[in-house]
């Protein structure tokens, strides 16, 4: 069993073949997925299809592109869906310096009231962060106690330890099969077993296989066969172990 635990699979990219997309993945053993908000409108529609299909787990957030629409109504539809027992996870939430599509002022605020509303619901916190290191670590050092996940980690390895200390999991995209990202595949050997993650984060960032073209949880699998080479062990141990880190962390049934 492999669980992608990063996916948005209610992209307008899958409405004409969702179910296939589905039953690829779990012909590939594919057969878990966090379906992960960014929106009011897109975390709704991740609690749609967590209805409809089994083996799918949605979350609800404020994407760090979306913050300046982080306002107090849609905070409140934000906090109603996190309140409710399906929902596993705060997020997606974060900072992207690289792309800016919100002020950073409005971006360190939405990131600072989620990680608040995953302290006070005790739920894991899904962190996007790109360009972004130091603020990023400084507003989870703000909040102790918190636990979550760095999702699609692009660094390399020396940026690590802060992330480990203060407890978070560290999820690997296909990122990590892109040839000249040597420093991403020496995180992905750093990190303790115990907390490693994989996902696709699709339908962006297909593994290099199929790179510019649409990604589909299936592919989770070559994200996670490359981890287990770089890593010296085999497939289905890694799958175990991310699998068991995955029900650890969200909440999983077993
Ligand atoms: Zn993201
Ligand atoms: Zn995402």
């Amino acid at each position: 069993m492999i669980t992608d635990s990063h996916a948005h699979i209610y992209y307008d990219s899958f409405d004409s073949d969702r179910d296939a997309i589905v039953a690829r993945a779990h012909a590939s053993g594919v057969t878990r997925m966090i379906v992960v908000g960014t929106s009011v409108a897109s975390s709704r529609q991740c609690f749609d299809i967590a209805q409809r299909v089994p083996g799918t787990f949605p979350t609800a957030g404020m994407h760090p592109h979306d913050a300046s629409d982080s306002t107090p109504a849609a905070r409140a539809e934000i906090e109603r869906m996190c309140r409710s027992a399906e929902c596993v996870a705060v997020g997606e939430t974060g900072l992207d310096y690289f792309k800016n599509y919100s002020p950073k002022e409005a971006q360190l605020d939405n990131f600072r009231w989620h990680a608040r509303l995953a302290l006070a619901l005790d739920k894991p916190l899904i962190v996007h962060c790109r360009d972004a290191h130091d603020d990023t670590l400084a507003v989870l050092r703000e909040h102790g106690g918190l636990r979550g996940v760095m999702h699609c980690y692009t660094y390399g390895a020396a940026e690590l330890p802060p992330y480990l200390e203060l407890g978070f999991h560290i999820s690997f995209s296909g990122v990590v099969t892109y040839p000249k990202n040597e420093h991403n595949r020496a995180a992905a050997r750093a990190v303790p077993e115990e907390r490693l993650l994989v996902e696709t984060d699709c339908p962006f960032l297909a593994p290099h296989s199929r790179r510019g073209q649409r990604n589909e949880p299936a592919l989770c699998r070559d994200v996670l066969q490359r981890i287990a080479d770089e890593r010296g062990t085999s497939l289905e141990a890694l799958a175990r172990a991310t699998s068991a880190n995955a029900t650890r962390l969200f909440g999983l049934p077993e």
